[in-house]
């Protein structure tokens, strides 16, 4: 899969500090200069004090002036099970790649087999890999060898017969039934970085499965270049914590 943020509030960390500066302000923050709104706030220099408001907003469960700041991300190639998970999160919002008015049948299903247009997951080539609900692999090399060519025949045959049906005139709305789950697609989604902090509760966890978690593992890369002071006290101090129901 690959991620990349498309765009994203410009001088997020300067908002999170303005907005909460806000609520304890007897000026007006709009015409009240960035540093004069920070004057109170313990630090030498500016980047200092926003580190000190924000680490400490964060840590006393202030997270409204986390919810200004958006980033819209862009996804290439996760699988539709991992879409439909992610898709669960209310506060975000979506573009998902049509299978209506993009039909692929251009694709060699002989590529599908090699993991072109469907993903692989680690467990069909990696025999010692142990599932969630399994204790151990517990494997021998045959039947690793027979699954993975059980999976590979499968996803190339399904692929062979949407085609098919394709060329029998079926719409591709309708003949996208018969594709897998595993199959690739594109998204763009946007959030501001207090969900993105949720969305990373939920599924960064130990609990959530491997595809999600690796989206959100590199969501969370890219969140660090954009929001840095957060991010890097959201990994060292927040992530994988208990109670993680809010944000
Ligand atoms: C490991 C794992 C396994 C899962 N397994 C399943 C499964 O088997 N089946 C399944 O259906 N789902 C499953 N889910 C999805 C899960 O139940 C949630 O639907 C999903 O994670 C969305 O998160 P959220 O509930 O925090 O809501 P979000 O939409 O992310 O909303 C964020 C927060 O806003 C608040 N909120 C939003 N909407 C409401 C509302 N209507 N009422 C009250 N509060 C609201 C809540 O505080 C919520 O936590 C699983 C999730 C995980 C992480």
């Amino acid at each position: 899969m690959e991620v990349e943020l498309l765009e994203a509030t410009d001088r997020p960390e300067r908002l999170i500090c303005q907005a909460a500066r806000n609520d304890y302000m007897e000026d007006f923050v709009g015409e009240t200069a960035f540093e004069d709104v920070m004057s109170d706030i313990e630090g030498e220099t500016l980047e200092d004090r926003k580190e000190t408001l924000i680490h400490r907003l964060l840590d006393h469960g202030h997270f409204g002036p986390f919810e200004h700041p958006h980033a819209t991300i862009a996804v290439k190639g996760i699988s539709r099970s991992c879409m439909a998970q992610i898709t669960r999160h209310r506060h975000v919002s979506f573009d998902i790649q049509s299978m209506r008015y993009v039909s692929f049948d251009e694709v060699d299903p002989a590529e599908v087999r090699e993991g072109e247009m469907v993903v692989v997951p680690p467990s069909v080539t990696d025999p010692d890999w142990v599932g969630r609900n399994q204790k151990t692999a517990d494997v021998d090399e045959e039947t690793a060898a027979e699954r993975e060519e059980l999976f590979r025949d499968t996803i190339e045959t399904a692929f062979e017969s949407y085609q098919e049906l394709l060329d029998l005139g079926l719409p591709p709305e309708d003949a996208r039934f018969v594709l897998p789950i595993g199959t690739k697609v594109n998204m763009v989604m946007s959030m501001n970085a207090r969900m993105l902090m949720h969305v990373a509760d939920m599924r960064a966890a130990a609990d959530a499965q491997w595809e999600i978690r690796e989206l959100t593992e590199q969501v969370l890369d890219v969140a660090a270049e954009w929001c840095p002071i957060t991010f890097e006290y959201y990994e060292e101090h927040m992530k994988n914590r208990k109670n993680r129901l809010a944000p």
